[in-house]
Order: C-alpha cells, then structure tokens, then sequence
C-alpha cells in the first residue's frame, strides 16, 4: 500500500477508537513520512502535537498500524514544520469524507463570516427550542427593532451557533443582500482587539465592527474578564445599538451567571430578550436524527434510530457524532447495522461523553496535559514545571467550574489570595500569550469531551 493510502486506513481507525475532539486536535494533520526497517516514521505539525501524540497515542496507533502491517516493529514521530501549510494530501480527503457524512460542507463566506450549511429550515423545532426559533425567525425579518439586543443561552451542542448562524444567512435571503450581517466568535473577536491593539490599528477594527448592521457574537460568555475586550465590546454595543443595528449574542449560561461580565454589559444584555434552548425531547430526538439522514441521504432502520434517540439526550453535537460513526461502520459492512452492535457503539460513546465535569476531571486532565503527577499540582513545590500547570488548574476550576477561590485556595493547601491571584494571571496571561491560549483551548475541549 501507498504511505498516504496506509494511513489514511489507521487514521480511519484511530477515529473510532478515540474521541472525535481529539482526533480532530491531534491526529488529523498527522501522516506517514517514511516505512523502513520495520519503522514507521510519523509526522506531526508541531511540536506540541509530536509529544502529545508519542504519550498519549503511541500504543494506540502502533496497535492499529500492527493490523495492517504487522511486521511493523515501531512507531517514530518527527515535527513537520511545513504541515501546516502545506498542500491537501489523499489521506485528508478521506478523513474530511468521513467528519462530514452528516453536515455536509459549505464554504464560509470571508465578509459575513456564515456558514449557508445553518439555515432556519434545517434547524428541528420542538419545546425545548421553539422560543428561541420564533424569536429568531422575528428577527430576521423585523432586523434591529423587535427585540434588540437577543440573548440565547444554553448548553453545548444544543443549537445556538446553528441558530445564530441561521438567523445571518435568513436575514441576507429576506432582504436581498441590503442588509450586512457579521458573525464573529468571541475569541475572534477578542483576537482582534489583541491584535489592533499591539498593531496600532484600533481605528481597522471599530470599522469592521461597527460598520455592519447585524452584529452577531457567540459565546460571549469568553470575553468576560478580559477588559480591553469587554470595553471595546461595550462601545460596539452602544454604537450600533444607538442606530437601531441588530446585536445577537449567545452565551453557555444567562448574563447575571457569566461571573466576570462587567455590570454595564450585563445590565445591557439585560434590556433586551432573552432566551434559552434546553435539552430535546425524545421526540425531538428522533426528529433531527431522521432530518440528518434525510439530508444525507442515508438511512438507518428505526430501531437504531430509536437506540441512538433514547439514549444521547443532552447535546445534538455528539448524537451527530454517534450518527457518524454508525454510518461509518454500515457503510464500511456494506449492509445496515445490527441492533446489537448499534447499542454497543452507542454505549461505548455515551458512556464517554455524557459525563459531567468534576473538579478531579479537570485536574487530571490538566495534569496529563503537561505531564505532571496530580499530586504534584496539589503539593508544595515551586518548580517552574509544577507552577504553571498548577495556575491553569486554578484558573480552570473558577472559569469551568465557578468554584469559589476559597475552596480552590483549600484544594491546593492555599489561601484564597493564591487562589485569585492565580486566576488572574492566567486570564491576563492568555490575552498575550497565544500558546498558552491555545494550549487552553485544548485543554478545555479535552474537558469538554471527557
Ligand atoms: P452550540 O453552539 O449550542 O454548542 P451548535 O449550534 O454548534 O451548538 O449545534 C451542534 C450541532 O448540532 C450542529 O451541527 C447543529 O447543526 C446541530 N443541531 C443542534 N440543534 C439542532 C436542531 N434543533 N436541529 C438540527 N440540528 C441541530
Ligand atoms: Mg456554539
């Protein structure tokens, strides 16, 4: 077999066998550079991910790459610092195949920054949703003076950035283009003001921003605490807000819960509507499954419809997720998938995902990630290896967890005072330093996804 066509069957593999957020954060840009003597030579665009890969994955892969070829003895792992730039390769096609069998790809338009894949039409009502969908459908039709500004909330993977997304691409069809709407996430945005500040070019940026007339921000609940963001937010808000401009927001939790929202945003928040989306229903469930397949093309029978239905109720991103790998495997088999092997994949990733957050679960991944013992993060010593981990492990537990500084502070035998001066150091930090950002943004989707 070719090297590209050969890894592209473990990556394959490696997809089912661990979970989607890593997959997509490690072995995705991975490939095969070399097979010689018995040694597979493994290329990673950064070092990060090289380390990451060799600690975590090592035995996994080797295992996977002895089904294809075993007379395989080891596995080795180089940086390939052209990767990242580098040209699509075969392998890549196949894996953007398989993350897409349910969603199918569109391109994103540069100016609006939407994504025609979200539409109202393809979004599922149903009682846990249907608020936030007349609102939105209001919205977009009456834009700016209906409800102004519209706040959604809810948890992950329940539809608020299909949702936000949809009301762009509507308000765009409805009034022929007239009306110029922008999405941004708020790490962009707050990338953004970073990057105009450090440049110089304040000036670039308030014009992007408030030169539109829809302004749409997902996941505000990132910019809390960071106060250059939060100030140039609030003088975006009041700009476009003052010409009657739409602003549409999202955020994991309702304003008066985002702990570091500054009062003066909150209270503006606070002034227009707000709603939240909750967990579907069973019969909800079954509906968007079903509207997934239809939009696919595929099929499933009902009584696996029925097995993935009845038991992943709290986030439609990982039933997509579910539905993918089932898909994977009956298309693999080339015949419809039993009840039986449907329950087991299913229950395999249930299991994984359906957890919630705990305190120990932070730590330990927070202590994996940059290789230290637990014990370590919680003892007394001050090496520079140790101290680092331990701040982000603070700073995680207030920003993921809202756990109070006094019982992190006792967590980690430390007062209170350790405890927010930790936090604050972490949340300056990440705002200048974007590898620590970045490795933040791992951290918690490594959290996020169990
Ligand atoms: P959130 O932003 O709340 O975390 P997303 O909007 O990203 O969640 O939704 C996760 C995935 O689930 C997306 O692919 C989205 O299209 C899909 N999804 C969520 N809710 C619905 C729904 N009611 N109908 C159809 N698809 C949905
Ligand atoms: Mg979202």
């Amino acid at each position: 077999m070719e090297f590209d066509q050969l890894w592209q069957s473990v990556l394959g593999e490696m997809e089912v066998q661990i979970s989607r957020a890593n997959f997509a954060t490690w072995l995705k840009n991975s490939k095969l550079v070399d097979n010689r003597g018995g040694i597979f030579l493994i290329a990673l665009p950064n070092n990060f991910a090289k380390e990451w890969v060799e600690n975590k994955y090592h035995k996994n892969i080797l295992g996977v790459v002895r089904n294809f070829d075993p007379s395989v003895k080891k596995l080795e792992f180089v940086v390939d610092g052209q990767m990242t730039n580098g040209s699509r390769r075969p392998a890549i096609k196949e894996i953007t195949r398989l993350e897409n069998r349910i969603g199918l790809e569109f391109r994103v338009d540069p100016d609006t920054n939407l994504n025609p894949k979200y539409s109202l039409a393809s979004f599922v009502v149903g009682p846990s949703n249907e608020l936030a969908f007349a609102a939105a459908e209001a919205i977009a039709h009456e834009v700016g003076t209906k409800y102004n500004p519209f706040f959604i909330y809810g948890g992950v993977g329940l539809g608020k950035t299909h949702l936000l997304q949809a009301i762009g691409n509507e308000i765009r069809v409805a009034h022929h283009e007239k009306i110029r709407p922008r999405y941004v996430s708020s790490e962009k945005f707050t990338s953004d003001i970073v990057w105009a500040i450090r440049n110089k070019r304040m000036e670039d940026i308030k014009k992007k921003y408030r030169d539109v007339d829809v302004l749409i921000i997902d996941d505000i609940q990132f910019i809390g605490g960071k106060e250059k963001t939060e100030e140039e937010f609030f003088h975006t808000f009041n700009a476009l807000y003052e010409n009657n401009k739409q602003i549409i927001i999202s955020s994991d939790r309702p304003p008066q819960s985002i702990p570091t929202l500054e009062e003066r945003l909150r209270s503006r928040f606070e002034g227009g509507l707000i709603v939240d989306v909750g967990y579907p229903e069973y019969e909800m469930r079954v509906a968007i499954i079903k509207k997934k397949l239809q939009e696919t093309n595929q099929t499933l029978t009902d009584s696996v419809v029925d097995i993935v239905a009845k038991r992943v109720k709290k986030n439609v991103r990982e039933l997509e997720g579910i539905l993918n790998k089932l898909l994977f495997y009956q298309e693999k088999k080339g015949a419809p998938i039993p009840e039986r092997v449907a329950s087991e994949i299913v229950d395999s990733s249930v299991q994984s995902l359906a957890r919630h957050v705990t305190d120990a679960q932070v730590l330990r991944v927070v202590a994996e990630f940059f290789n230290v013992q637990p014990e370590e993060l919680v003892g007394r010593s001050r090496k520079k290896e140790v101290v680092e981990p331990r701040q982000v492990a603070m700073f995680l537990l207030r920003d993921i967890l809202n756990t109070s500084y006094p019982s992190i502070g006792e967590k980690f035998g430390r007062d209170h005072t350790t405890a927010i001066h930790s936090y604050e150091k972490i949340n300056r930090e990440i705002n200048k330093n974007s590898s620590l950002n970045q490795k933040l943004i791992m951290i918690k989707d490594l959290i996020s996804k169990g």
